[in-house]
């Protein structure tokens, strides 16, 4: 079996392809628009939920469970909300053999089903806030496959909150996003840009949207994750009301946030190369793999049983760590699979190792190789998984500040994304048909108005109206 991949210089998007079906994270599925998420993959989909479910849970929220059925007049109550997700949802007519009374969607988010619940639970300014988050797999229907960017159903989280204020809706809205920005800087080693979508451009009823912003290795931007302020845009529809303290009724303000397993590709997208994945150290499901070289059976057990005691070694040190004895390949092979699928340090042990009391130890991001005296291999593979960690979102922020460049003018705009590509740093009047006028013709989308933008004069890049702040403008995902 080969495991030649397409040059990421060559055509990236078959690149993306190829990496993620050889490492074997997901494959289509005889559904079409819907993937198949394969055991690796889904491993670093539970190392993600781990770590943020802990998160999310760290900031009050508890954790509950929503159905998949949403009857359809929930759907039609929040009018923007419905005509956002009506052209993508699959909807059931038919159960249990009979045709039903009230059709029933497949969620494409859960803001209605678990809406109507809030209105049941929330009475009296006691209850609130009411901070909810639920791990789900929602329905979008899709007829474009992309393995993790774009597909029919997806996995996911979804916050939802009610609060007493407007402010302090907004307060867990940017509390949300701060969270979403440190754990794919510090878990996934992914820099992100946080910034307001526009007004076109925000979820559909939301009173506002914020967004992580990402740039993959093609210089393409893919939202990474949103939180929504939703105002009272659900609660007066949904009558989600409570007795404040005077005694007197009041619509709750709302929030939703989430992140998918869109993540996984952009793990993909931001650190792999033409070898394959690179998985930053805090998010791999394998840290270490240790492969033994032999040419006869006597040197086999001896290296094997030298490569069990230094695994439980690392094991022990609080590593995950695997050992691969398949015998039905070569090294080289094996060499070669674990690159492909990104796992940050290979222990190589073969006979002359075995002599010198040594092994080699290599470095997936960097392709440095190191002989290292057995009795430090443990306190090496501890020591180098920060420094890995560090490296990569490093490299990454390097990137992603070399590809936002500040243009003037339309001209410069056009040319920019169409030679350099990633973003573009743009003046913008706030009107939705210049935002338009762009995308026609270049067909980068407004990605966000940048949280830490300084305020600075400047007109529109296409009508010349004033403007206070640059926008970021991008081709994406
Ligand atoms: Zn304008």
């Amino acid at each position: 079996m080969s495991k030649t991949i397409t040059r990421q210089s060559e055509d990236f998007s078959r690149w993306y392809t190829d990496v993620v079906q050889k490492a074997e994270l997901a494959d289509y599925s005889p559904v079409k628009g819907c993937m198949v998420i394969c055991p690796y993959g889904y491993s670093i989909w539970e190392s993600i939920q781990r770590e943020l479910d802990g998160r999310i849970k760290a900031t009050g929220c508890r954790n509950a469970y929503f159905p998949l059925f949403i009857p359809e007049s929930f759907i039609n109550k929040e009018k923007s909300h419905l005509e956002g997700f009506s052209p993508e949802c699959a909807v059931v007519t038919h159960a249990g053999g009979e045709e039903l009374q009230e059709k029933l969607v497949v969620r494409p988010t859960s803001e209605t089903i678990i809406y109507y619940m809030f209105s049941k639970w929330v009475k009296s300014y006691r209850d609130l806030p009411l901070l909810i988050n639920q791990w789900a797999n929602v329905v979008r229907w899709e007829m474009r496959t992309r393995l993790f960017l774009r597909t029919s159903e997806f996995l996911w989280q979804e916050g939802h909150t009610a609060h007493a204020t407007y402010e302090e809706a907004e307060a867990r809205t940017l509390q949300m996003l701060d969270e979403y920005a440190s754990f794919a800087e510090n878990f996934l080693a992914i820099p992100v840009i946080k910034g307001v979508k526009s007004d076109h451009e925000r979820f559909a009823g939301a009173h506002r949207t914020y967004t992580i912003e990402a740039l993959m290795r093609d210089k393409k931007c893919l939202q990474a994750g949103t939180s929504h302020n939703l105002g009272q845009n659900f609660s007066r529809p949904f009558e989600i009301t409570f007795l404040d303290n005077e005694g007197k009724t009041q619509y709750a303000w709302q929030t939703s946030w989430g992140v998918s397993t869109r993540l996984i590709g952009a793990l993909v997208m931001v650190h792999g190369d033409d070898r394959g994945l690179i998985l930053p150290p805090a998010v791999a499901p394998i840290q270490v793999v240790m492969v033994p070289i032999w040419k006869n059976d006597g040197q086999k057990e001896e290296i094997i049983r030298m490569l069990g005691g230094l695994t439980t070694d690392i094991k022990n040190a609080g590593l995950r760590v695997e050992q691969d004895l398949r015998e039905n390949v070569t090294p080289g092979f094996k060499f070669n699979d674990w690159e492909m699928r990104g796992v940050p340090l290979r222990v190589e042990c073969g006979p002359k190792d075995l002599e010198e009391k040594t092994v080699v130890l290599c470095r997936r991001d960097t392709g440095t190789k190191e002989k290292i005296p057995l009795a430090d291999l443990t306190g090496k593979c501890v020591e180098l998984m920060p420094v890995i960690q560090n490296s990569l979102l490093e490299r990454a922020r390097l990137f992603l500040k070399e590809n936002i460049t500040e243009v003037n003018n339309k001209e410069e705009l056009a040319a920019v994304l169409e030679d350099k590509g990633g973003l573009v740093s743009a003046h913008w009047c706030h009107g939705h048909s210049c935002e338009d006028i762009i995308k026609q013709e270049t067909k980068a989308t407004l990605r966000c108005i940048p949280c830490d933008a300084p305020t600075e004069m400047g007109s529109c890049v296409i009508c010349g109206q004033p403007s206070e702040k640059r926008v970021l403008f991008a081709r994406s995902y």
